[in-house]
């Protein structure tokens, strides 16, 4: 993916089997967020191809690759701040339910991430940690089969973190696989089982929380070694 003259990612390649959760960690700038963009369809890669279950999405919008089973949140949350929290969740799933599946299935993504009590609030007048269960609330409520996250826990609590990280052994334990771009790395290391590491728009190191952690360059290039 390029951006005028900066390429945010080059010669990338991530393969991710279901039923895992894999990081994907990198210094600021590095490209996690275009890579999420890129194989959620919100920007059309330069060159290279997003393979899913096969076929080649690569040019497939958006809504299309939602409907094939992949759902994100966003780094910088985006929600509609004047609808509620239940008209925000139902907007995940109006594509795969009929009326009444669609209510049942939005019922249990609100008991799911602890929203019931506040389905009728508008989303501008909850906390951050608040909102940030509604994003995900509306991302699982069509049972996707990737998730990918883009930055979830920065800003939460201890305790919500540790909720988080609950909500996501559960989706995987299910047969879900999710792909979290993060920078706590105690959550990374507790929570993945793969990573993917990189720099400068480039894939610098990937395997287990174990190796990756013993790698040099992955030292030099993000725990500062
Ligand atoms: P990360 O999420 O790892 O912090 P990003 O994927 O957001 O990094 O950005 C990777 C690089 O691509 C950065 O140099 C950033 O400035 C650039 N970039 C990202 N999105 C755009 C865009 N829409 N237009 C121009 N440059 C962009
Ligand atoms: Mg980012």
């Amino acid at each position: 993916m390029s951006f005028g003259g900066v390429h945010a990612l080059s010669g990338v390649s991530l393969a991710i089997e279901p039923g895992r959760i894999y990081g994907l960690i990198g210094p600021n700038g590095a490209g996690k967020s275009t890579a999420i963009n890129a194989i959620t369809g919100t920007i059309t890669p330069s060159a290279g191809r997003i393979l899913w279950h096969g076929r080649d999405v690569s040019r497939w919008p958006q809504h299309r690759r939602a409907r094939a089973g992949l759902a994100r949140t966003f780094q910088n949350l985006a929600l509609f701040h004047k609808l509620s929290v239940r008209e925000n969740v139902t907007c995940g799933a109006i594509h795969a339910h009929d009326d009444a599946g669609l209510r049942a299935a939005v019922d249990t993504a609100l008991d799911d991430f602890g929203l019931a009590e506040v389905a009728d609030e508008p989303v501008n007048v909850l906390s951050l940690g608040t909102r940030k269960r509604v994003e995900m609330a509306r991302a699982t409520v069509a049972k996707p089969k990737l998730l990918l996250l883009d930055e979830p826990a920065a800003g939460l609590t201890g305790s919500e973190i540790t909720e988080f990280s609950e909500r996501m052994r559960e989706f995987r334990n299910r047969g879900g696989a999710v792909l979290l771009v993060e920078h706590d790395m105690s959550l990374v290391m507790s929570l993945c089982e793969h990573l993917y590491v990189l720099d400068f728009g480039k894939l610098i190191a990937a395997g287990t929380p174990i190796e990756v952690r013993a790698n040099p360059a992955v030292q030099a290039a993000y725990f500062g070694a």
